[in-house]
């Protein structure tokens, strides 16, 4: 099968890196373009990109050189790993041009027509690219984005629960320095110490999973009726979000039926078929001290969320601790993962990768 050409925005940083990283090899997606910013740009991106994960990059992408923003892109597919301000001025006009884009950048998320997507809890989704494509008066393009990394481990956990009620959600945080992207967070803040603030995020922490958990009546997305309280703090973990959550069901499940929810959970098909997708998407932790960061973050190589502590909750009901890979499930493995979505669904024009349109369902 030829591989579908892909370009990386944002290729050099943190997000970036780890797209190219779990691109190599890909069975379906081929790294084609990478693009920085005018500090990289022109450069071959092995001598630019300052290399934050394991190994080396992989010697087909270290050999490309790096196009600046305003690059005419090739690639059908776009995969954006850039900050808030140049994703604005990007995304959308390249989506208008013809590219399908798939972002990890919180700019574009709460736009109604954009499809926030993961794809086990709600690939139905998919189905407003049609209204996006119908309104902008597109026939190739599509913009879809993934969820903020911290959100990704609470919606999945919640997912598996809605069949209870879900009707108030609390979330505490403690996120990975890697979050923060590269060089990030001043060594002299984090070492030592946790920071309980970080700009924006508790925002969005309490309106996205409302999104993501909503209907998609075939023209909008009617957010779930419920409410989010956020707390979001910076942890001296490298990588892996670990967040406490509290929650109120409504139907009061017994603490056995909630375990037996999410290890049954499997999402609609054809997603557990996708390359990306982890064969378990929820993994209950029966130990009284995991999840924990350094040693559960790889879970389902890294596309997995640990939960566990699963306990009562005397203000809400219900608590316990979900851990997911910032990086990889909360960013670019999502967007990755979105982007089969796609493929499979016919939405990447004749690319065809496997049999395509299968009917989505919610599980
Ligand atoms: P980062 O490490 O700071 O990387 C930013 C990347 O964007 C670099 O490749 C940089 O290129 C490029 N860039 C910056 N300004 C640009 C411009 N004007 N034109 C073209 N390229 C430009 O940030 P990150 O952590 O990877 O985050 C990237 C995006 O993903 C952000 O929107 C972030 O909110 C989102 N996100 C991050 C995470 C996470 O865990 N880190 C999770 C979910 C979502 P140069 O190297 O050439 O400057």
């Amino acid at each position: 099968m030829q591989k579908l050409d892909v370009a990386v925005l944002g290729a050099t940083g943190a997000v970036g890196q780890r797209f190219v990283q779990l691109l190599d090899n890909h069975p379906w997606f081929r790294v084609a373009e990478v693009i920085g910013s005018d500090r990289s740009a022109g450069h071959r991106y092995g001598d630019i990109a300052r290399w934050i994960l394991d190994g080396q990059p992989p010697a087909s992408v270290a050999d490309l050189q790096v196009k600046p923003l305003d690059a005419e892109l090739t690639s059908p597919l776009v995969f954006s790993a850039l900050p808030k301000e140049a994703a604005e001025l990007r995304e959308f006009a390249l989506a208008e041009a013809g590219h399908v884009v798939s972002t990890n950048a919180s700019v574009n998320r709460m736009v109604d027509d954009v499809p926030l997507l993961l794809p086990e809890i709600n690939a139905d989704h998919i189905g407003l690219i049609d209204v996006q494509r119908r309104r902008r008066g597109w026939t190739t393009g599509a913009l879809v984005a993934n969820s903020n990394c911290t959100i990704m481990p609470v919606v999945m956990s919640l997912a598996p629960l809605m069949p209870f009620g879900v009707t108030k959600v609390m979330i505490v945080s403690a996120q990975a320095i890697s979050g923060a992207g590269y060089p990030g967070v001043p060594s002299l803040d984090i070492i030592d110490n946790l920071v309980p603030y970080i700009g924006g995020e508790e925002e969005k922490a309490e309106t996205e999973p409302l999104k993501m958990l909503g209907h998609f009546d075939g023209e909008r997305i009617l957010d779930l009726d419920a409410i989010a309280s956020a707390t979001c703090t910076r942890a001296p973990v490298i990588d892996g979000h670990l967040v406490t959550v509290a929650v109120e069901l409504r139907d009061k499940p017994s603490l056995e039926a909630v375990i037996e929810a999410w290890n049954s959970f499997r999402g609609p098909d054809p997603v557990p078929s996708l390359p990306s997708a982890p064969a378990q998407p929820v993994i209950y932790m029966p130990q009284a001290d995991r999840p924990q960061p350094r040693r559960d973050r790889n879970a389902g190589n890294g596309m997995a969320t640990s939960v566990g502590r699963l306990r009562p909750d005397p203000l809400l009901g219900y608590k316990f601790v979900a851990l997911s890979h910032n990086t990889i499930r909360g960013a670019a493995g999502c967007a990755i993962l979105n982007a089969e979505l796609l493929a499979a669904q016919g939405y990447l024009g004749d690319f065809q990768p496997v049999n395509r349109n299968v009917e989505l369902t919610r599980s």
